[in-house]
């Protein structure tokens, strides 16, 4: 089923993300975390595309399709495209088709350092459009509340957002934000610019400090004082980091679920017991939106 159907049908939306494993280690390493997030019953699971993933051993091609063909869960096969040809790209699409996998989030992806991209994919839009000619595929794009780290103007962003849109996106996942506010903003201005497609908020349960600095250094998001005091008062404390990092985590997802949002992306860095954790605690919560129906 398409994601963007899973919005029609249901008031919340709550799904969770894990990446495949280090190519040096085993595929099955990730197995264990699939079953045990399937008992969480999500709406879907997405799987990431690593950096270091290759286009004739995608793991996220299988990993996916375990989720979807073993457990019967709705998977969303990441996908970035800026240092690829239409060749690969086609590849995988065609890879994921014989899965059966039915949405991927169709991304450009981060211009690594020193490298030059191909330049045949310059931006989500031509993945997104590639595919929206290649397959019935649902498509998904990301959503930046804070704004993408390359934007000098954040009001560029949600510009961004509809041209995703317009190039054939029916859903959004939005980047990790630790203050609700932004996602808030980012909803309001996507509706004033007549986006229409769901923007689900990402939300990532950080529970150690190297964790907190290698996000800010990869998406730039901003840290809110509220959770500085509490890195800087348990940084030496694992199980309290954790604990408190959960406990924040929760308060931002019932503050949104609260205001109205039509749904949540957990970030689980792999890690079930985390997500356990949430999803118990946000099951009442959750469950009285939908009962709505
Ligand atoms: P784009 O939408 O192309 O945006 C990139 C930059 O270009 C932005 O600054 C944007 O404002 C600008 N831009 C875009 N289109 C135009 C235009 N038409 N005119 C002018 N400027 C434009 N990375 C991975 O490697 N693997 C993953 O699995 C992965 N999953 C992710 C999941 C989510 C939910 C998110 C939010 C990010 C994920 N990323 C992943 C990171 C992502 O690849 C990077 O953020 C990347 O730098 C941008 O990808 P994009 O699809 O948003 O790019």
């Amino acid at each position: 089923m398409r994601i963007v159907k899973l919005f029609e049908e249901k008031e919340f939306v709550y799904s969770f993300e894990i990446f495949p494993p280090k190519p040096v280690y085993p595929i099955d390493s990730v197995y264990s975390t699939i079953d045990e997030l399937s008992k969480l019953k999500p709406d879907f699971i997405s799987v990431t595309y690593g950096a270091g993933g290759s286009i004739t051993n995608n793991r996220t091609a299988e990993i996916a399709s375990i989720i979807k063909n073993k457990y019967s869960i709705e998977a969303l096969a990441h996908l970035t495209c800026v240092n690829s040809t239409k060749e690969q790209i086609n590849h995988v699409i065609n890879d994921l088709k014989e899965k059966g996998i039915e949405n991927i989030l169709a991304l450009r992806g981060d211009i690594i350092e020193g490298g030059e991209p191909l330049g045949i994919f310059k931006n989500s839009q031509d993945i997104i459009r590639f595919a929206k000619a290649n397959s019935d595929f649902g498509i998904s794009a990301a959503s930046y509340p804070e704004g993408h780290m390359e934007s000098k103007d954040k009001s560029i962003d949600v510009e961004i957002l509809k041209l995703k849109e317009e190039a054939g996106a029916d859903h959004f996942v939005s980047q990790v934000f630790f203050d609700n506010k932004y996602f808030y903003e980012l909803l309001n201005k996507a509706e004033q610019k007549g986006v229409k497609s769901p923007i689900q908020a990402g939300v990532m349960p950080v529970v150690n400090k190297k964790q907190i600095e290698r996000i800010i250094s990869l998406s730039g998001c901003s840290i809110p004082e509220k959770f500085i005091k509490i890195i800087n008062k348990y940084e030496h404390d694992k199980e309290a980091l954790r604990d408190a990092g959960i406990a924040f985590a929760l308060d931002q997802i019932v503050d949104l679920i609260s205001s109205g949002v039509k749904g949540v992306h957990l970030y689980t860095m792999n890690n079930p017991y985390i997500a356990k954790i949430i999803t118990n605690s946000i099951s009442s919560i959750a469950n009285n939106v939908n009962s709505k129906n």
